[in-house]
């Protein structure tokens, strides 16, 4: 088993971090990567400005084998955009990676060798098969351990209230959008100027979208919340550490209250029903949002499974997140967004050395933070090369959201408890990084 590498699947900011804390402790690695670029789902997303700067979006160890070859590091004090994290800092570090990245691999499954998910004999001293899908066509490949760093971007969540595609989202798919729009492309652009423009949603893609549709001229913007008031859907404002987080929440909502967007809260759609050329969204309770041309649907991402089926999981029901980690993630109970550093303990599985990292590893939750996945990726490569020392020790302080002593997310009413009261575990001490 030691001869063999271990496979990371997906090469974003976390797959990539992962494979230099894994390169820094001489343990092969191979990282498949489905698109045809480094960072191929943060690609999508290139027109959105980030809310976290440089310093907070560039992994140590990657940092390391960067300035190792020369890297042209950027000015830490700015927000980059998705475009220029991919294009300043995943790309080079794929190429200082060299060929362990695997581009247009797509993992198609995992399993160990030999073995389905019900078979306990010698499954632990198994190596694991990763099923890739290449235009080559299709490959086998054997690894120690399996990493997957795959994301969530690509689960989208649907319009309906209850998580399922409203009745008629589907057909109404030519006006129906999941992604936050890229308002200085022309031809988009077109498509919302002038429009009434639904968009659903609480996150920070729903509150760019909003600011971004709201100033467009002579567009109407309709916001439909799930919840039953908007309550700290805006954030902490100047107490958020991270403060264009907080300026992010600042703008929508004085975008909200200015006249171009009306918000519409307790709104479970159900219905998406075309009258003429134009949509009606419907509430399961009745209520009818008409005259609708576009609706932007920003309801939250969820983590692909379909390829884990042969794998021993424990994830949290609600979240589909490790059941470990959902505690301290877990919207129904603290609002806040505050998550404390953690690391392999939180993450390993029944099967043993199958590891979700990074986006994947919040299932359903909101919140992550690159920082947060970085941490992630040093403790698992320090759990692979045998450093239980070093994998259980917490580097890293977060930045905290500011929001403190809400609801949770999707409670009607105020819960107890607060949100930002600390677990057991790491306290939070400063922002940034630890000595
Ligand atoms: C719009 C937006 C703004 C954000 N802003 C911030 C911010 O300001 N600060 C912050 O800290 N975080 C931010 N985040 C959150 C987070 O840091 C990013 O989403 C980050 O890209 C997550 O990295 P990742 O490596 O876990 O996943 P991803 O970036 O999604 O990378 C996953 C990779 O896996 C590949 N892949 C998927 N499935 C397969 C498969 N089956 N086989 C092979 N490859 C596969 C994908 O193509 C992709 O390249 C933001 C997220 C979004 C969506």
């Amino acid at each position: 088993m030691t001869e063999l590498p271990v496979v990371v699947v997906g090469a974003g900011p976390i797959g990539l971090a992962t494979a230099a804390h894994l390169r820094e402790r001489a343990l092969d690695v191979v990282v498949l990567e489905r698109g045809d670029r480094a960072g191929a789902a943060v690609r999508e997303w290139s027109h959105v400005r980030l809310f976290s700067p440089w310093s907070e979006l560039v992994d140590p160890a990657a940092a390391r084998l960067l300035d190792a070859v020369g890297w042209d590091s950027p000015d830490a004090a700015r927000f980059p955009t998705g475009g220029d994290w991919a294009d300043r800092y995943l790309d080079p570090l794929a190429e200082a990676l060299g060929d362990v990245v695997r581009l247009r691999h797509e993992v198609t499954g995992v399993t160990r060798l030999d073995r389905d998910v019900m078979v306990d004999s010698g499954r632990d001293e198994a190596p694991f098969v990763v099923h890739v899908r290449t235009p080559q066509g299709d490959l086998r490949l054997r690894a120690r351990a399996v990493v997957d760093a795959s994301g969530t971007w690509s689960g989208t969540g649907p319009l309906g209230g209850d998580g399922r595609p409203a009745v008629g989202e589907r057909e109404a798919s030519d006006r129906v959008s999941y992604r936050v729009p890229d308002l200085a492309d022309p031809v988009t652009r077109e498509r919302y100027a002038g429009r009434h423009v639904v968009v659903a949603g609480t996150g920070a893609s729903a509150k760019t979208a909003l600011i971004g549709l709201a100033r467009l001229p002579g567009a109407r913007v309709t916001w439909l919340v799930r919840r039953a008031a908007v309550g700290d859907a805006f954030g902490g404002g100047e107490q958020d550490q991270l403060s264009q987080r907080g300026a992010l929440g600042e703008q929508a909502r004085a975008v909200v209250s200015g006249d171009g967007v009306t918000t519409v809260t307790g709104f479970r759609t159900e219905r998406v029903e075309r009258t003429g050329e134009r949509l009606a969204v419907v509430a399961s309770d009745g209520r009818r949002v008409e005259d609708v041309d576009e609706v932007v649907a920003l309801t939250g991402f969820r983590p692909d499974l379909s390829f884990l089926g042969e794998v021993r999981l424990d994830l949290d029901p609600r979240l589909q997140a490790p059941r470990a980690l959902a505690p301290l993630i877990d919207p129904n109970v603290h609002s806040c967004g505050t998550v404390y550093p953690h690391g392999v303990r939180e993450l390993e599985q029944p099967e043993r050395g199958f590891y979700p990292v990074g986006m994947k590893s919040y299932g359903r939750a909101p919140s992550f933070l690159a920082l947060t996945g970085f941490e992630q990726a040093r403790s698992v490569a320090a759990a692979l090369a045998g450093d239980r020392e070093a994998a259980e020790r917490v580097e890293l302080v977060l930045p905290e959201t500011g929001v403190c002593g809400g609801a949770g997310t999707f409670d009607d009413a105020p819960t107890t408890g607060g949100c930002c009261s600390v677990p057991a575990g790491p306290a939070l001490v400063q922002l940034g990084r630890a000595d």
